[in-house]
């Protein structure tokens, strides 16, 4: 059998080997696109050893993405904490990804669940590494601005991480592939920038930091919310506001962000360069403030690491 992603995985309330957390092909999330997951990641740190990254903060987005679908899951915000730190154990993780995913099982052919039924949650932990690549991280991707739209408003909602979504993602991200690109981003329905393909956006000019309102499509990411909070800190203004296509072209600076992608520069969009082209000095600060949580650099005032082994 192939090499299996980690040993072991949590499904349903056990810790059982990888390969036996199998579903039927009746699966209602296979079939409607019923799950609601998160993605979080782990790092090893030099004081506290392996430390899951705002732990709560995204098991209780999954609970909120729940919430929007009348979802129902079995276990409390506490409980699914605590699988979470268990199955990085059971595997004996240094650094991870996790993928906590809440879904309908095998319900029938039935669009509507009844309200109160009953859901079934995994959670996978297995090493992974930098999403759009290392040297991305260095020197940035070249993006190219997506024809697919995001989702309208009232139309699918955005702020639930929820399977069905990424559909769009795909859409997405297949197309920046076949032009060559390293990553998509889109526009909402105004025209106005949304998000990449799995990514939030950040564009700055003259100094002053714009990212994307909630309103325009976006999944509002806790990796999002930390480089706001850490700029804030490091004297930028920050704007949320709506982003005109044009700005990115315009853009001194701009960066994309989420659990995968760890804070990643854009060096193009659509073959214009950004800025002079490469990693810009605003980016470079949140980087090393980011990744400093995880390397002993920068202290962790807001108690944001939840230690595994300690
Ligand atoms: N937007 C989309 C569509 C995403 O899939 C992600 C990744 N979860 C993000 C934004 C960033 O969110 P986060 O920082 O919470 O991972």
């Amino acid at each position: 059998m192939a090499k299996t992603p980690a040993e072991k995985i949590w499904f349903n309330g056990d810790i059982m080997p990888w390969q036996d957390a199998t579903v039927h092909v009746m699966t209602h999330a296979i079939h409607y696109g019923s799950s609601v997951f998160e993605g979080i990641r782990a790092y090893n740190t030099p004081d506290q050893g392996t430390c899951v990254f705002r732990l709560n903060d995204h098991n209780r987005r999954l609970f909120d993405s729940a919430k929007i679908y009348r979802m129902t899951i079995p276990y409390t915000l506490d409980q699914v904490n605590t699988a979470t730190m268990d199955i990085i154990r059971a595997n004996d993780l240094k650094s991870a990804y996790i993928r906590p995913i809440a879904f309908y099982g095998d319900l029938g052919m039935g669009i509507q669940v009844p309200f109160g039924q009953e859901t079934e949650l995994s959670i996978a932990a297995f090493e992974w590494g930098a999403y759009l690549g290392e040297e991305a991280l260095q020197n940035g991707v070249d993006a190219g601005i997506s024809s697919w739209s995001r989702l309208a408003a009232n139309t699918l909602p955005t702020g639930a991480k929820a399977g069905g979504n990424y559909l769009s993602s795909q859409l997405i991200s297949m197309e920046a592939r076949r032009h060559g690109y390293g990553e998509g981003i889109a526009l909402d329905v105004n025209g106005y920038v949304s998000e990449g393909a799995g990514e939030n956006i950040f564009v700055i000019r003259d100094k002053v930091v714009m990212t994307t309102p909630k309103t325009a499509a976006i999944l509002p990411g806790i990796t999002r919310d930390t480089c706001m909070v850490m700029l804030k800190e490091l004297g930028y203004e920050i704007r949320e506001e709506n982003i005109p296509r044009e700005s990115m072209y315009l853009a001194d600076e701009i960066f994309m962000c989420g659990t995968a992608a760890e804070v990643t520069p854009v060096r193009s969009v659509d073959g214009i360069a950004v800025g002079n082209g490469g990693r810009g000095p605003i980016t470079k600060e949140v980087q090393d403030m980011f990744f400093g949580l995880f390397n002993g650099s920068t202290p962790d005032k807001w108690g944001w690491l939840t230690p595994v082994y300690k």
